[in-house]
């Protein structure tokens, strides 16, 4: 059985690791570097990246795992952690930083200035491809993805689910609903079964 650490810098971190057990892998909260680099995989939760990058920063971990990630380590970031695992970073904060990975540009709070939070069923590309029962969260979205990145999910024409190679990101927060299709994927990306 793989095992995922879930980085427990802030956000939801219990409930990822919760989601990656029902997915068939063994899950931890990480904080520390060995521990992040003794794990087959890493899932960045959904939170506040300005957050999450202030706090990387003073951990010294923010160019430690830009090179995990840019070196090949499977990664699945849900709404903050899908800022977190961009190339590009629309309306952040001054200064703002992220681990990079993924050839997108993301907007920070895109969805956030129509509607704080909602949940709609969204098409998503995933397992048997059913609609998926999405949370957004002040949530971003990916305003442009670049010719390596699959898009895997969209709701109104915007994409919120993509993956590149073994990088995964959802501008929704799968971990707070009982469907685990999400979670299966990334198992099975960090097992190298998909
Ligand atoms: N808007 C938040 C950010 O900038 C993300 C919100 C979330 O993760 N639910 O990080």
């Amino acid at each position: 059985m793989p095992v995922i650490g879930v980085l427990a810098l802030q956000g939801n971190v219990r409930e990822h690791v919760q989601a990656l057990e029902a997915a068939g892998a063994t899950a931890r909260p990480v904080r520390r570097l060995p521990e992040i680099e003794a794990a087959d995989g890493l899932v960045i939760p959904g939170g506040e990246s300005t957050t999450l990058w202030r706090l990387a920063d003073a951990f010294e971990l923010l160019d430690p795992i830009r090179k995990l990630i840019a070196g090949g380590m499977p990664a699945f970031g849900s709404c903050a952690g899908m800022i977190m695992l961009a190339d590009r970073l629309l309306d952040g904060a001054g200064g703002q930083r992220t681990f990079g990975g993924i050839d997108m540009t993301v907007r920070r709070n895109a969805f956030g200035r129509q509607v704080d939070s909602f949940e709609r069923q969204v098409t998503l590309d995933v397992g048997s491809g059913e609609p998926f029962p999405a949370v957004f969260i002040r949530a971003p979205w990916v305003e442009q993805a670049g010719p390596g990145v699959v898009v895997l999910g969209t709701d109104g024409g915007r994409i919120i689910a993509v993956r590149q190679c073994a990088l995964l990101a959802t501008a929704f927060h799968p971990e707070l609903t009982p469907d685990r299709r999400v979670h299966e994927l990334f198992v099975s990306i960090v097992k190298g079964t998909s």
